[in-house]
């Protein structure tokens, strides 16, 4: 590690104590962005970097609501406004007992990238709350949405802000969100995407962020000559990301053997077939069930409950070929790497963000693995997020073919810009270099001309 980046880690961890998941996504960006800045001494003379490091805005509020017993709760409701260099602020809102500052912000910071390289003008910003929407009625949901952006509405707007889903925020709290953003201003705009089809919503959204992680591991596959068809895959997570991805390996022809959630993962060695990602579907968006139930309806599969004892997740000891982590963040440490690539693993595309620990990440690049980072494999998601927004402004809806066909296009060129960036900036095959790169470069270019502000 150069003396800059370390002495930039240094400053960063003691302006924003407590934030590690923070302090992991700037170390690894500042670790590729270094030699950038060694050729382009412009970029560390206007601070570029320390900049994109700092949000351009945070805001913190309280959301107070009364649920369906009359009990009165709080929680706690965010917004980091990261960066708008090359557009609006766009980036998911994240529902989830476990968010804090910190996470949020190392969202924000990925995002700014992802959003770059995704060739769409949109800047970065993250969003979200401690609140928990799991086993929570409709109704409980509802209110808590409806108080959410009673103080969210003033902060955001079609040309401001952009929020999205992120885990706990589907199409059900988008739409509660979207309704109570449309009473208090009194104008149906896109605010919000990953809205409803009949009211503003683009198809292929749903789909974006699993089809695009599934179509960046085809192109890097294809940069070697070989393609999907019957690879087995790993899959963590069963949500909106891990679903998706399951339907496009199954259509390019791979087999997908495991899907988890916060409880454990389920092992079906004959692969999860379309109608077996049915009945999850069924599980998880309808009865918000659990991944154990799988082995109610398919007895020969295998339920592991989750063990806080074990240093590795099980779920990434399977013999392999893929593995497209969905999840959460830091779901693959060091231990999982290796045994990834003990059991054949030689494509990783992550679909979750910041799924590998920087030792994993480490041990993936050591390796020479075909090996995908987050803000580019899995930016179909904001990509087709940006093709919703543009839908909006046209008042126009795309077939799904078109969408379809925009979003392969973005990842293919997503996955060119990685390579050639990587090539450029002398570490070929190294997608983490080639992704922080590529993505940088637009937004510093951009701040330059906007000088400082
Ligand atoms: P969902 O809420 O739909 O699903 C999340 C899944 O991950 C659930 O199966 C959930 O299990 C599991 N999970 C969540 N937190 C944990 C945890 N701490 N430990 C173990 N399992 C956990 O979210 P998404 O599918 O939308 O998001 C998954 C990942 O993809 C996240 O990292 C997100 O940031 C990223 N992402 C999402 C995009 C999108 O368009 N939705 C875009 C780009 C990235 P349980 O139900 O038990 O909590």
């Amino acid at each position: 590690m150069s003396n800059y980046v370390k002495d930039l880690i240094a400053d960063v961890k003691a302006k924003n104590p407590a934030q590690p998941e923070f302090h992991q996504a700037v170390e690894e960006v500042a670790e590729s962005i270094a030699i950038v800045l060694d050729r382009h001494p412009e970029y560390r003379a206007a601070k570029v970097l320390e900049r994109i490091i700092e949000p351009e805005r945070v805001i913190t509020f309280r959301v107070s609501w009364v649920d369906d017993q009359g009990e009165v709760n709080i929680n706690r409701g965010y917004r980091i406004e990261m960066n708008s260099a090359i557009g609006p602020y766009k980036g998911g809102l994240r529902f989830h007992p476990s968010v804090n500052l910190g996470i949020l912000k190392f969202l924000a910071f990925e995002q700014v990238f992802k959003n770059s390289l995704t060739t769409l003008p949109m800047g970065g910003g993250k969003g979200g709350s401690d609140f928990d929407p799991k086993g929570k009625s409709d109704l409980k949901i509802m209110r808590f949405c409806q108080a959410f952006m009673s103080e969210l509405f003033r902060h955001i707007g079609p040309n401001t802000d952009v929020p999205a889903g992120d885990i706990g925020v589907g199409g059900r709290e988008i739409g509660y969100l979207f309704g109570q953003y449309k009473k208090l201003r009194n104008e149906f705009t896109g605010v919000l995407t990953g809205k409803g089809l009949n009211w503003g919503g683009s198809l292929i959204r749903p789909e974006a962020t699993g089809y695009g992680s599934v179509y960046f591991a085809a192109e890097m596959l294809a940069s070697k000559g070989k393609t999907l068809d019957r690879k087995i895959c790993l899959v963590s997570g069963s949500g909106n990301v891990a679903q998706y991805t399951v339907e496009k390996i199954n259509q390019l022809g791979g087999r997908v053997v495991t899907l988890s959630d916060s409880n454990g993962y389920i092992y079906d060695e004959e692969g999860i077939n379309q109608e077996k990602l049915a009945f999850i579907m069924d599980i998880k968006n309808v009865r918000r069930g659990r991944i154990k139930e799988y082995t109610d309806k398919y007895k020969y599969a295998v339920y592991t409950p989750f063990d806080s004892k074990l240093d590795y997740n099980p779920l990434w000891n399977h013999k392999a070929d893929c593995a497209f982590p969905s999840a959460t963040q830091n779901e693959i440490n060091g231990k999982d790497a290796q045994n990834l690539l003990r059991n054949g693993v030689t494509v990783v595309s992550e679909g979750a963000n910041m799924p590998t620990t920087i030792e994993g990440v480490k041990i993936f690049l050591d390796a020479k693995i075909l090996y995908g980072p987050g803000k580019a494999a899995n930016a179909g998601g904001v990509a087709v997020s940006g093709l919703e927004m543009t839908q909006n402004s046209m008042r126009l809806p795309w077939s799904r073919e078109e969408v379809d066909n925009r979003l392969r296009m973005i990842m293919k060129d997503i996955h060119s810009t990685c390579v050639q960036m990587a090539d450029r900036f002398g570490t070929p095959g190294n997608y983490v270099n080639g992704a922080n790169i590529g993505g940088f470069l637009k937004v510093a270019d951009a701040m330059i001309d906007q000088g400082v502000v």
